[in-house]
């Protein structure tokens, strides 16, 4: 399958979503947020690896700053790959290369300095394993991206080239999107946009249920400011042992995940609002960044 298409997915049944629950909703219940003076992350809303949400009580109430684990930099090492890799596709793309080949050499002319400035933040003792991983995975997007060019270019010899480009150029890594009539940040990024119905968040840990929500935060977030619907999304899971694994899932931002959405939105706020402590869960993943807080010294610190 073409990595375009992979943002674009075919979608054999368009969902019913109930008016009550579009975005464009934002100023009725249960769409409107429960207080204007909170303003959450989505990530806040729906990173669920804490049951009870004492994760969000630590970083707002008490103001607690988590430890940066080994995973966490992992995720960060891929969002900043594919944001740069994006950044020279479009540089690259406005050129109108004349062929897949010809984007493909370009690309891949800027992989060194590409993968050596994302390593440039990242700590000494990662720089070995994070380089491999990088390199292979700048490359993968190159050969993808410039295979479905080439594709677009050969076998539509009746569109113009200039409108393949715009196609291209219509993608954005970290699109910002205003969450504020939400209840949530004005400067949400959504991972990757392909308009008009695109919207994908690249996770790099094991699957989650409650990643879903993430796309539903987006979602409504691109409704309510932008009043274009949202009926899909799509999450992109990205594995980098022993070479690149990608699990594709789309998910449909139906009327329950909405409420789901909405619901914990809502308990997050009454909790910051009344700094109500949630308590600890029964179990905590080690590689939460707040083990050291919560559970003592066990959690494998690489950076603060
Ligand atoms: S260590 Fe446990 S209680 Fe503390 S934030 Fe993480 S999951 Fe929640």
């Amino acid at each position: 399958m073409m990595f375009v298409e992979i943002l674009y997915p075919k979608i054999v049944e368009v969902p019913l979503v109930s008016e009550e629950l579009r975005g464009w909703n934002w100023r009725n219940p249960p769409v409107a947020p429960l207080l204007e003076s909170i303003k959450l992350g989505v990530w806040e809303v729906t990173s669920k690896y804490c049951a009870t949400r004492y994760d969000v009580y630590l970083y707002r109430v008490l103001k607690i700053r988590p430890r940066l684990t080994k995973p966490i930099l992992l995720g960060r090492a891929v969002h900043d790959l594919f944001v740069e890799a994006f950044r020279c596709l479009k540089k690259a793309i406005l050129e109108e290369p004349k062929s897949g080949s010809e984007l493909y050499c370009v690309l891949t002319s800027k992989r060194k300095k590409v993968v050596a400035h994302i390593l440039e933040r990242f700590p000494a003792n990662l720089v070995d394993e994070l380089s491999c991983n990088l390199n292979s995975l700048y490359n993968y997007l190159s050969l993808q991206i410039s295979a479905d060019y080439d594709r677009l270019i050969v076998e539509s010899p009746d569109i113009v080239r200039s409108s393949i480009v715009d196609r291209f150029l219509s993608i954005s890594c970290e699109r910002p999107i205003d969450g504020s009539r939400l209840g949530l940040s004005k400067w949400l990024m959504v991972d990757i946009y392909a308009p008009p119905i695109g919207i994908v968040e690249v996770k790099t840990g094991s699957t989650k249920d409650f990643h879903e929500l993430s796309l539903v935060g987006y979602a409504l977030a691109m409704e309510s400011s932008e009043y274009a619907p949202i009926n899909f999304g799509q999450l992109m899971y990205v594995h980098l042992n022993n070479g690149i694994h990608i699990l594709r899932k789309l998910v449909r931002v139906s009327d329950e995940l909405r409420r789901e959405f909405l619901e914990e939105r809502d308990r997050l706020m009454e909790i910051l609002y009344h700094e109500r402590d949630p308590g600890l869960p029964n179990e905590c993943p080690e590689s939460c960044p707040y083990y050291f807080y919560c559970r003592g010294e066990k959690n494998e610190e690489v950076n603060n």
